[in-house]
């Protein structure tokens, strides 16, 4: 399937200059939809996975249903002040922007193995400070799945040691 021919392009968005890959016509054709998760599940079938992380609010359309077709639990990166109960935070730095991102400190247990999950993957900024909470609470990070790649970019030679796959490149 060319899952490209279902992302729209949206040029100047949220700032000149950049080339927004918009993923919602894609989301809006369930057979697509289904498809695009169900390939991600067969890119990483090879991994041992406890729980899939994704930051808001993208990476919980990828990852949750990831996570629901392997079975495992999954686990809400979110913006600074969302998650009610107590959180560890890390600073982070997008393609056009700044935040902070939190996970709960109870989310995952030492030694688990998680996949992170995100819709798209940019300069990588997004990803490493997820990389840095998931670490902090003693995850064991066996991948990252992405529905897209922007190549080149190269954000994944941010994070040698993990192995990054990903369904559409740019
Ligand atoms: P990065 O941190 O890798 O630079 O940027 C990736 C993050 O920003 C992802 O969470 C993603 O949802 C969002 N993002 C950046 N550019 C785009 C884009 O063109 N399309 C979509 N759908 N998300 C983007």
């Amino acid at each position: 399937m060319n899952f490209k021919e279902y992302i729209r392009v949206i040029p100047d968005f949220p700032q000149p200059g950049i080339r927004f890959k918009d993923i919602t016509t894609l989301l809006q054709n369930g057979a697509v939809y289904k498809e695009a998760i169900d390939q991600l599940k067969e890119l990483i079938k090879e991994k041992e996975i406890d729980v899939i992380a994704g930051p808001e609010a993208r990476g919980f359309v990828i990852g949750a249903p990831l996570a629901y077709a392997l079975g495992v639990g999954f686990i809400p990166i979110r913006k600074s002040g969302k998650l009610p109960g107590e959180t560890i935070e890390v600073d982070y730095a997008l393609e056009y922007g700044k935040d902070k991102l939190a996970m709960h400190k109870d989310a995952i247990k030492p030694g688990q193995k998680v996949l992170i999950a995100d819709d798209l993957l940019a300069t990588g900024g997004t990803i490493q400070s997820s990389i840095d909470l998931i670490e902090q609470l003693g995850g064991d990070i066996v991948g990252a799945a992405f529905l897209i790649e922007l190549s080149y970019l190269e954000g994944r030679n941010k994070f040698k040691g993990i192995d990054v796959v990903s369904l559409v490149q740019y």
